[in-house]
Parts: C-alpha cells; sequence; structure tokens
C-alpha cells in the first residue's frame, strides 16, 4: 500500500565515505587511556583484580554490551526445509494454487458474480482433510472483526461504514469427483469471519496430491475497500478496481501450518503462487484491465486499436490506444454486442486483480528486460487525471520503473505492467497496481514506483505480510530511495534526511519494534514500524555497515532464492549474514527486535604527555543499548580534515574505547557522524573542541 505520510518516504544520499576508510588510525587498548570510570585506568595491564570485577558490573549498566552481542540470536537453528545459511533447504516445500476465474460484472449494482475452479496441489508431507480459504470481502459485513476494531473515523481500513450488504455469497462449494472429474460432489463448509474451512469428502493425499474445487459466489463491491479497492465514479462512468475478489487459498506451511489469521484491515496478505486463467465478461463499453497478458484482443478492441497495440509492444514512446476524444465515441469500442469477456492468462503469481471502466483513456509502451525480453507498460485512466503532469505520464513512469528494478534486483516476470487510475491512494497486485486518480508530477512518480515496488516485495518474494508487513512495505520504500534517485536525473530525489533529528521518532520510547504484527500496532505507527524505519535499517545496512557492493550481492540473492517462494524473518537474516559473511545478529537484534536507541558521545582529547607532536588519545563512548560503527571527523589546526571509521565490534565489550590518533599538530575538534547518517539521538554530546 501506499505510505500514508510521504515526508517519510526519504532518501538517503549514497555515502560519501566507503567502508574500511581507516586513515592512519587504530584501535590501541593499551595505551594510557582517559576514561570517565578512574579505577579502570589503575588496572590496565595487570592481573585482572576485583576492582576490575565491579567495574566491569558498572560498565554493563551503563550500555549491556553483552546484550547488545549475546550469542544465541538465532532461536531455531536450519532444518531440511530452511537451511542454516538462509536458502530453501533441500526439503522445502510448498503448495500450489492454479485458478480459473469466470466472472460477471453488474456495473448498475456494482456486483461482481462469478465461478472459481480451482486446482489445489498439496506437497506437503501431510494428509489433508479440511482446507482453509480468505474470504476477504467479509471484512466489510456489519458483523465482521475488523468491524469492531476499525475506528469509527480516521483509518483507512474497512468501507468507511457503507451500509449494504456487502461480503461474500457462497453460493455453493463442489469437488470435482471420479477418474475423468465429471461428477460435481457438494461439499460442507464453515464460514468463520474471513475464512471459510472446506472439509474433504475423502482426505487429500500428501506429497503431489491433487484436488479440483468449484465455487460459485458474488459480491457487492463496497464503493470504499479498506483503500484496497473499490469504486471511483467519474463523469465518463464508475472506475471499479476490483481485489480480494475470489475466495483465496490460505497458506499451508511447515512454520504454522495452515494460515488462518482473519483479515481485519490492517495486515495484508499471504498467498500461494500458481496459474491465473481469467475471464471477466463487462458491458461492452468498458474496457477491462487485469493482471498478465490479455488472450483475445480481437475480441476486445477495434481493429485500429489493435494496430496501436502493435505499435506500442515495441515502442520506447507512449502509445496512445484510446484517446480523451474517443471516450464517449462508440466506434471505439467493438460493436454489435452488449457485453464482452475479456479473457487474460498470468502465469506464476500470488494473485490477480482487474479494473474496468467505460471512462478509460489507454496508451502503452514497450518495457526493455535485462535478458532481452520484453514487457508492455499500460496506464489506464479517466480524462479527469489529465493534467499537468498527470497521468499521461504515468505509462512512461511505469516503464523507468519496472526497468530500473529488473536490472537492479531481479528481472520482471510478466508479459505487463498497468497502472490504473483508481479511488484506492495506492495498491499493489501481480502486474497491476491502483493509484489516486488525482496524483500528478512527483506525487504520481512516488506512489506508482512504489506500488510496482511491490511487484518484488511480496509479489515476487511472497512473504507472509499479515505478521511481517516490514519484509513487504519496507523492503519496497528501500528500493524506492535507489529507484527515485535514478529516475530522471533524481527529479523527484527527496532531501537528505538529517538521522540525528530522525531518531527520536525513528527510536521514540514506548513504541513496539520492527517485528510486530501490523494489526498489534496503533494504526498511526505502521507508517514508521512498516515503511520508513525498515527502510532506513536496510539503508543503514548498505552505506554504512556493509558498504553497498556487499549488500547488494547480499540482497540480490535473498530475492533469487526466495523469488515465488515463502521466507521468514530468519531466512532474511540467515541470508544477509551468509552471503555478506558478516554477523549482525547485534544489528537485527537492536533495530528490528528491538527499539533500542543510540547515543555516541566524544569526550575530551588528551595528548601523549601533553604534546600533539606525539599523538593524541580520542575517547568516544557508548551511552545506549544500539551500538553503530563509528565515523569520526578530525579537524586540526593546520585546517586539515581527516574521516576516520572504527567498527562496530568496539562496543562488543565496553562502552569506552580510546585510540591513538597520530596527531603532528593541535586538533581543533573531534565530530561524531559529521554528516549526521547514524541515527544518534542526542547531537550535543557528538563534538569535542579544544578550547582556544
Ligand atoms: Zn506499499
Amino acid at each position: 500500500m501506499e505510505q500514508m505520510k510521504t515526508i517519510l518516504m526519504s532518501t538517503l544520499t549514497l555515502a560519501l565515505l566507503t567502508l574500511g576508510q581507516v586513515v592512519g588510525a587504530q584501535v590501541k587498548r593499551h595505551e594510557k587511556p582517559v576514561k570517565s570510570i578512574p579505577p579502570k585506568a589503575a588496572h590496565l595491564d595487570s592481573r585482572p583484580s576485583v576492582f576490575d570485577y565491579l567495574d566491569s558490573l558498572e560498565r554493563i549498566n551503563r550500555y549491556n554490551f553483552h546484550e547488545a552481542f549475546a550469542t544465541g540470536f538465532y532461536t531455531k537453528n536450519g532444518t531440511e526445509y530452511r537451511a542454516a545459511t538462509g536458502e530453501p533447504g533441500p526439503k522445502y516445500w510448498q503448495n500450489r494454487v492454479d485458478y480459473n476465474l469466470d466472472v460477471s460484472l453488474d456495473e448498475e449494482q456494482n456486483e461482481i458474480i462469478g465461478t472459481s475452479i480451482m486446482t489445489y496441489t498439496n506437497n506437503s508431507p501431510q494428509v489433508m482433510e479440511f482446507l482453509w480459504m480468505q474470504l476477504d470481502q467479509n471484512l466489510f459485513k456489519m458483523d465482521s472483526r475488523g468491524s469492531s476494531i476499525i475506528p469509527l473515523s480516521g483509518s483507512r481500513n474497512g468501507s468507511k461504514g457503507q451500509i449494504g450488504n456487502l461480503g461474500f455469497k457462497i453460493k455453493s462449494v463442489t469437488l470435482f469427483s471420479g477418474s475423468k472429474k465429471k461428477n460435481l460432489i457438494p461439499l460442507k463448509f464453515i464460514i468463520t469471519d474471513t475464512r471459510m474451512q472446506v472439509f474433504l469428502k475423502d482426505h487429500l493425499d500428501a506429497n503431489g496430491g491433487k484436488l479440483m474445487l468449484k465455487i460459485e459466489y458474488s459480491f457487492i463491491s463496497p464503493e470504499y475497500g479498506s483503500d484496497r479497492m473499490g469504486i471511483l465514479t467519474t463523469k465518463n462512468g464508475k472506475i471499479f478496481s476490483v481485489a480480494q475478489w475470489y475466495p483465496r487459498m490460505c497458506v499451508f506451511d511447515e512454520v504454522s501450518g495452515w494460515n488462518t489469521l482473519p483479515y481485519t484491515g490492517p495486515g495484508e496478505f499471504y498467498l500461494e503462487y500458481g496459474d491465473f486463467d481469467i475471464r471477466i465478461t463487462a458491458p461492452a463499453r468498458s474496457i477491462v484491465v487485469c493482471s498478465g497478458e490479455l488472450q483475445n484482443p480481437q475480441e476486445v478492441y477495434t481493429v485500429e486499436q489493435q494496430k496501436r497495440w502493435k505499435k506500442a509492444a515495441v515502442s520506447e514512446q507512449t502509445v496512445v490506444i484510446r484517446d480523451v476524444t474517443e471516450v464517449n465515441d462508440p466506434n471505439s469500442r467493438p460493436l454489435g454486442k452488449p457485453r464482452l469477456t475479456w479473457h487474460y492468462k498470468i502465469a506464476n503469481a500470488r494473485d490477480a486483480s482487474w479494473s474496468a471502466s467505460a471512462s478509460f483513456v489507454v496508451d502503452a509502451a514497450k518495457i526493455n528486460l535485462p535478458s532481452g525480453k520484453l514487457s508492455i507498460a499500460t496506464s489506464a485512466y479517466p480524462s479527469e487525471s489529465i493534467v499537468d503532469q498527470g497521468w499521461q505520464k504515468s505509462t512512461q513512469m511505469v516503464k523507468r520503473s519496472i526497468e530500473h528494478y529488473s536490472s537492479k534486483w531481479f528481472e520482471y516476470p510478466y508479459p505487463a505492467a498497468v497502472n490504473v487510475a483508481s479511488r484506492v491512494a495506492g495498491m499493489e497486485y501481480p502486474g497491476i497496481v491502483f493509484c489516486s486518480a488525482f496524483a500528478a508530477g512527483g506525487g504520481l512518480w512516488n506512489v506508482a514506483d512504489h506500488e510496482l515496488g511491490h511487484n518484488w516485495f511480496p509479489m515476487i518474494v511472497g512473504s507472509n505480510e499479515r505478521l511481517y508487513g516490514w519484509m513487504d512495505e519496507g523492503f519496497n520504500t528501500f528500493i524506492n530511495t535507489i529507484s527515485t534517485a535514478n529516475y530522471e536525473n533524481g527529479q523527484y530525489k527527496r532531501n537528505v534526511l538529517n538521522m540525528h533529528e530522525q531518531s527520536a521518532m525513528l527510536s521514540m520510547e514506548g513504541t513496539p519494534p520492527i517485528m510486530t504484527a501490523p494489526g498489534n500496532m496503533a494504526e498511526g505507527s505502521i507508517s514508521i514500524l512498516n515503511y520508513y524505519k525498515p527502510s532506513v535499517g536496510l539503508i543503514l545496512l548498505r552505506e554504512q555497515i556493509l558498504g553497498p557492493d556487499r549488500f547488494d550481492r547480499a540482497f540480490q540473492t535473498y530475492i533469487k532464492r526466495w523469488a515465488f517462494k515463502h521466507p521468514t524473518p530468519d531466512d532474511f537474516f540467515r541470508t544477509m549474514e551468509n552471503v555478506s559473511g558478516e554477523n549482525l545478529e547485534w544489528f537485527w537484534r537492536g533495530w528490528y527486535l528491538n527499539n533500542w536507541q543510540m547515543n555516541i558521545s566524544v569526550m575530551p582529547v588528551h595528548y601523549i604527555d601533553n604534546d600533539p607532536l606525539k599523538g593524541a588519545l580520542i575517547t568516544i563512548e557508548n551511552t545506549k543499548q544500539l551500538p553503530m560503527p563509528v565515523i569520526l571527523q578530525i579537524r586540526t589546526k593546520s585546517g586539515k580534515s581527516e574521516r576516520i571509521r572504527l567498527p562496530v565490534e568496539i562496543w562488543q565489550r565496553d562502552f569506552t574505547c580510546t585510540f591513538k590518533y597520530p596527531s603532528t599538530e593541535q586538533i581543533l575538534s573531534v565530530t561524531y557522524d559529521p554528516d549526521k547518517v547514524l541515527p544518534d539521538s542526542y547531537e550535543k554530546d557528538n563534538i569535542w573542541e579544544s578550547k582556544k
């Protein structure tokens, strides 16, 4: 989804410093240190005494280095399903659902009536006697669990109090049986809130057992559907943004068995992969766009429009398929039939969505993929969206966004990418996104780039959004910063944020950690804990801790390993550590599992024998619980300025660190984190200046 506070979608500059750029500095533990606890100095280089022991207790009380760097971060060892390296193990399995969906849109009643035929493959080692499915539309029933917890006003979830006959109506659930799968046997089912349990007559075999179910259903689309679907009325007709529109299989995995958490609004989705074959029947005056590739353009577009599509498929420039002057022209639609059926297919996807409207202007251009394959960028929008820097620019944005993510992280796998002007502020589905019809300029780029970025998280890398929103929104917000910095020479690049100022918001006292389910945090915290803070975490990891080369390789490996699969947080943490070769448990623990703050103080500088020519002893102290590598700037009397980096290991066994700096003249100042790229919570103690 779109993050509501756009100010938070920060871009940090690429650090000027590269890792390991330690200039002329050495950490020296045996020089006579200058410390703020006097007894310690007296005992250096001597045998441990009771004073040392008491001193070490005081050190632990000030900043608990044992807690920060304790071993045993992972509560589970690697398994044959999920390896200790963070990759899928040799026995990794996941189930599969292939959907054949055939629906009809009633534009007057806002009703979708359809049939789903699903082929479910049970690759698990467990025999199944029942199945669980998500009935997400039931969120909008007056008596749903979500309705009871969504505030009456001020929330983006729910249906904004729409009273009506909302929710799924399940007409039948039947099983294809017999050797030729010709017989249909009715199955018993129980609906509990947004879930449906379907009881099999017999069982479903383990290790590859298959069954086919048929479900007849309908629902009335809410006008506003938790900001993820809904209806926008324009002067030339309604725009239907249709999602959560068919009963979806719950994921069955070796982590939780059936994942049956209800849909209450804030937590998004966790879905199985499969192929989709979709038929949507709508009034002939409407244009229907959908995830995947249109199979029957000759039936739903005019001869002239089919020519334009062919031109767009190989064009760098946007080609208009139906322009604004043609919208109300009957000749801009095939004549002769009151209703048309649009046939789309998308393979290897965890979901599919669509949109229909008589108001649509449509344009398209080709997308160049790294392998040489092509995809196609498409936009569908009403005439109201054509304003200065408006939706007529969308297709080029779609093209550039998909091309960037494909070359940087993982090639886009789908035959098309569609941006639909919608009532929804911003919402993602495989191969199709819904963005506000009223966005323009930088706002349109930001929302489109964000929603399209979701094709990578969670559409390609299929994590459990309902539990781990940060693996979806946070990872996506992070890749958006790089995409936006690259788009049109950084035209919409956001200002570099001062991390010292941001630290208060990032690690606010009393807020839960990132590792909190979206449904378990205040709605106002979501933009920070799901989007902003996890994104800043990856920026810190990339630019300050690992360096871009090592980070990018590890992150690309994570995407490749878990493409079209179901990673957990440990699979991510382990992959990042194993590929980069760095123990990062301290960082996961402090930034993701806890809400720890950091603060580093620069202490008074002393010279050896009081002589700047003999070198200086510089001491820094860590006064809060989150350790972090150190960047110092040292200015000397002749006007020289030097940067020094110290590794995070200096905080492994002490809260204080003294190192020798080979000064040859008086030091004027020592500044911690001069570029303000680390989330230091108290800036006043970041600088030491010599008395004049
Ligand atoms: Zn999002």
